[in-house]
């Protein structure tokens, strides 16, 4: 493996090549080492000929990070299977049915061939295979099976063109690339899954799907039987996974890479993340209340000039007092996004130093 990053570690979302309201000075202030784009939004706008102009994601966003790259097919192929208007899937491909504020229709056609291509273009560090994801809980087990199928066709179409492209684009620094453990809650499925996408050959393997239970509850025991059907010593990886507390007992089931848009969104809807005690002086893998959260924009923290956390190091709880975020969000201002999504970040980046020690 020739990537150089820290394990485990937290990818914060940047879909479309920007997390919200923060830059990438931001993200480093935060302790942030690295982002997700994904592939299918960055296709549409600012469109591959602009980013390979710019040099790449990286140049484009000024980051000097490590770069991931989704396919896609979680949110989008989701989004496709509940409405057939906006998309169909064949084993070619997806094709997405757009239309325009005008009311202009057009159709984007991604094949797993092209998503790689575009991972390529897009210049990400870790590129993940186009899977074909099944929609939350409804699937019967055998409609789940034929999911799995196209998923490992797609992986091995993903795995060719990967390997043309490195020949093509003669690359001394080559990108990784994942694949995508499929198989919803049956562990037969997950097994039969990853055997296949292992014996294609992946530098990660990550877990695909919804980490939760239709309850609502977290499903580790799925997470934590998928991790162990990945290699050794290879990259393992909980797409979407998730709060806090759910990505150390991942960390401790062998996941080393996460990637979530609760610290961001939640922040950008006052929702700010808190270590209950100091973070320093507990055992972090064993300690199962640590956090809590506060809405910021209660009465209460109108004339609370102490800073939103004492045991948090960012630039906002170094600066700024739960008053003034309150104020700011009263208001509306963008500041406010930015001020609680540096803070959040920073919780994160901070549970997964902690983990790594
Ligand atoms: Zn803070």
């Amino acid at each position: 493996m020739r990537l150089d990053i820290k394990l485990p570690t937290f990818f914060p979302d940047a879909t479309r090549g920007v997390i919200k309201s923060i830059d990438s000075l931001d993200l480093t202030l935060s302790g942030i080492e690295g982002i997700i784009v994904n592939t299918y939004h960055l296709y549409n706008t600012p469109g591959i000929d602009i980013l390979k102009k710019a040099g790449g994601i990286k140049n484009f966003m000024n980051f000097n990070g490590t770069v991931i790259s989704d396919s896609g097919g979680f949110q989008i192929l989701s989004l496709v299977y509940q409405n057939s208007k906006l998309g169909k899937i064949e084993d070619s491909g997806v094709t997405f049915f757009q239309i325009s504020k005008g009311g202009d229709k057009k159709t984007v056609f991604m094949s797993p061939e092209k998503c790689i291509e575009t991972q390529f273009d897009i210049g990400s560090d870790i590129l993940i295979t186009l899977d074909d994801c099944p929609p939350r809980w409804k699937e019967s087990k055998k409609d789940i099976k034929s999911h799995i199928n196209r998923t490992i066709m797609w992986a091995k179409r993903c795995k060719d063109e990967y390997l043309r492209q490195i020949k093509l684009r003669k690359l001394k620094n080559k990108p990784l690339l994942f694949a995508v453990i499929q198989g919803g809650e049956y562990k037969d499925l997950r097994k039969y899954c990853a055997e296949q996408l292992i014996k294609i050959g992946f530098d990660g393997y990550c877990f695909g799907g919804w980490p939760m239970k239709e309850n609502g509850e977290f499903n580790i025991e799925i997470l934590s039987y998928t991790a162990k059907l990945m290699p050794q010593g290879a990259f393992k990886y909980a797409l979407g996974v998730g709060d806090p507390a759910s990505i150390i007992q991942c960390a401790k089931s062998g996941y080393n890479i996460f990637d979530c848009v609760l610290p961001t969104r939640d922040a950008r809807h006052k929702r700010l993340y808190l270590f209950k005690k100091n973070p320093d002086k507990v055992n972090i893998l064993n300690d199962t209340d640590l956090f809590e959260f506060i809405l910021i924009n209660k009465e209460k923290y109108k004339d609370d000039f102490s800073t939103i956390s004492n045991f948090c190091d960012c630039f906002t709880c170094k600066n700024y007092s739960k008053a003034y975020l309150h104020h700011l969000f009263s208001i509306e201002d963008t500041l406010a996004y930015r001020l609680a999504t540096i803070h959040n970040l920073r919780v994160y980046s901070k549970t997964i130093e902690l983990i790594r020690n």
